[in-house]
């Protein structure tokens, strides 16, 4: 296939597109197809540079916007969102390949963000104490903290983003978003959104590219702060680079979620739960269950309730009312299927195989079906690495003990949930589990936008998690001043520490 290299996505400044003067771009895939559908701008330092500079000078203008004028932007986004987010799944259907309702809810998702932010002259409001000392007054104020960079994975293209703009600009920061290269258009579609809504050139602008782009947002010292969401190895990198670079960094990294299911179980609400967990979006969520930790002697038929339910499930163009679409890349797609012979070689049992089927959709596409390992150990690899495909592996174990040992003995935290009619285990579960988010009987307890959204371990590098207030926290900074105002009463020299009377 003969490929035109001109870079068909740009950049985004100054409520523009901006082609920049890299010469590099990458390939834009439709997973549904395999077909190359653009080239995206892959920038290079002077590229990025140009962006922070416009977010730098538009900064201080929008800081002093009054909340109300920011407010009524932030409205104007949430409405026009509301009545155009199918163009928006459409385009992340074709970038990402999950199924058009998948790509709908996630967009909704995002915008409970926007509707949250869209209170925020309220989340702001700061605390004044009259009289501390006599006369004197203390007030706390929070501020923004200038040219803020989001840098977002391939899973989510809207909903992941959106967990920190809507607060960043709400709080009068101006935004640097750098997209996944393999999902890059979604970000464009918003900011023209935001220009329509009538925001001010600068404020929020999308840097196309790769580790170059990445390295100079980290490094670079007008840029303030780095909201990041990845694989655990580059959050980590880019945790320690930020810091050492002066920044507050907010780093989300990889997941393997447990759910335990106890033998009180409702059998066929997990069996429910464990397919749409562990197969939307094709598992390539961070949310995602992944491994089912079945205790007691109800493996062998929750294992045969999920195998009915998975064979049940149309596979395809997530444009073609499909429940699952293709993986996001061919080489993804590649890996993920050599996990499933790696278990297979390793001694699990192929309860489903998704290495052989049938999917509604071109040959080329990236499929690979919904598999099931049963009888999986904690030292296959299969188990202990990230996969984030279609893959679930179910560990049988004898008690509740064991099944918590396993989770807490995992790198990640980043969710799970536990399967049980019993309140006493369930307590006990949400008390001494090392996970940060919790469901019960609740597979993916993705918090809503009023909580904050965040692992523990190496599922987040940093102490602040995504929206709620913690991300009002995270894009603020905290001031407190001190008043007296002038009264003859006061005069007098005193070298004394002041003491509060
Ligand atoms: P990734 O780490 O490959 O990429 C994330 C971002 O980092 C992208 O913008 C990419 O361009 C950039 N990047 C990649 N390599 C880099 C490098 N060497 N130096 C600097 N920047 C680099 O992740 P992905 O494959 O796009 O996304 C999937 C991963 O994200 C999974 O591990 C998943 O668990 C995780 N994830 C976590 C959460 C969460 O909330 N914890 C949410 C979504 C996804």
């Amino acid at each position: 296939m003969t490929v035109d290299t001109k870079a068909t996505v740009a950049h985004w400044l100054d409520n523009k597109p901006f082609g920049g003067t890299s010469e590099r771009t990458a390939p834009v895939t439709n997973p549904a197809t395999g077909r190359v559908t653009g080239q995206v701008a892959l920038a290079d330092v002077a590229d990025a540079r140009r962006v922070i500079e416009a977010a730098k000078a538009a900064f201080p203008a929008w800081r002093d916007t009054s909340l109300a004028k920011r407010t009524q932007i932030l409205f104007k986004f949430r409405e026009l969102l509301n009545a155009r987010k199918e163009e928006l799944a459409a385009i992340i259907t074709s970038e990402h390949g999950k199924v058009l309702s998948d790509a709908l809810g996630e967009v909704t998702r995002g915008q409970e963000v926007v509707e949250f932010a869209c209170g925020i002259p309220h989340l702001l409001k700061g605390g004044m104490t009259e009289n501390a000392s006599t006369k004197i007054d203390v007030a706390s104020i929070r501020q923004p903290l200038g040219p803020v960079a989001i840098i977002s994975p391939f899973n989510f293209p809207a909903m992941v983003p959106m967990w920190f703009f809507p607060i960043a600009i709400a709080t009068g920061n101006t935004v640097i978003l750098k997209p996944s290269e393999k999902v890059p258009t979604a970000a464009l579609w918003i900011a023209e959104l935001w220009a329509e809504a009538g925001l001010p050139a600068g404020v929020f602008n999308v840097l196309q590219g790769d580790k170059t782009a990445v390295d100079e947002l980290l490094t670079n010292p007008d840029v303030k702060s780095v909201s990041f969401v990845g694989s655990t190895p580059i959050a980590q990198y880019v945790y320690a680079t930020g810091t050492a670079h002066g920044k507050r960094v907010q780093a989300l990294g990889g997941a393997k979620n447990h759910a335990i299911v106890l033998p009180d179980a409702d059998l066929d609400l997990a069996a429910d739960a464990m397919v749409n967990a562990g197969f939307g979006s094709a598992g390539e969520r961070c949310m995602a269950i992944s491994v089912l930790v079945a205790v007691g002697d109800i493996a062998d038929e929750l294992v045969t309730k999920i195998k009915e339910r998975t064979e049940t499930l149309k596979i395809g163009d997530g444009t073609r009312g499909t429940d699952m679409g293709p993986l996001v890349t061919k080489a993804h797609r590649d890996r993920v299927a050599s996990y499933i012979d790696a278990g297979e070689e390793a001694g699990a049992t192929v309860v489903v195989d998704g290495r052989t089927l049938s999917a509604d959709g071109e040959a080329d596409g990236f499929w690979l079906g919904p598999t099931i390992l049963d009888n999986v150990t904690t030292d296959m690899k299969v188990y202990t690495d990230e996969i984030f495909g279609p893959v679930l592996s179910v560990v049988r174990v004898e008690t509740y003990d064991e099944a918590l040992e396993l989770i807490n003995n995992g790198p990640f935290g980043n969710g799970t949930a536990i399967f049980t009619n019993d309140g006493g285990a369930a307590r006990r579960f949400q008390n001494e589990v090392e996970v940060g988010m919790v469901g019960i009987n609740v597979p993916i307890p993705v918090p809503t936008a009023y909580y904050s959204f965040g692992g523990w371990k190496n599922s987040l590098f940093g102490d602040t998690h995504a929206h709620g207030t913690e991300g009002v926290h995270f894009f603020t900074r905290g001031k407190v001043v001190t008043t007296r105002w002038l009264d003859p009463s006061h005069g007098g020299i005193n070298l004394g520490f002041p003491q509060n009377n």
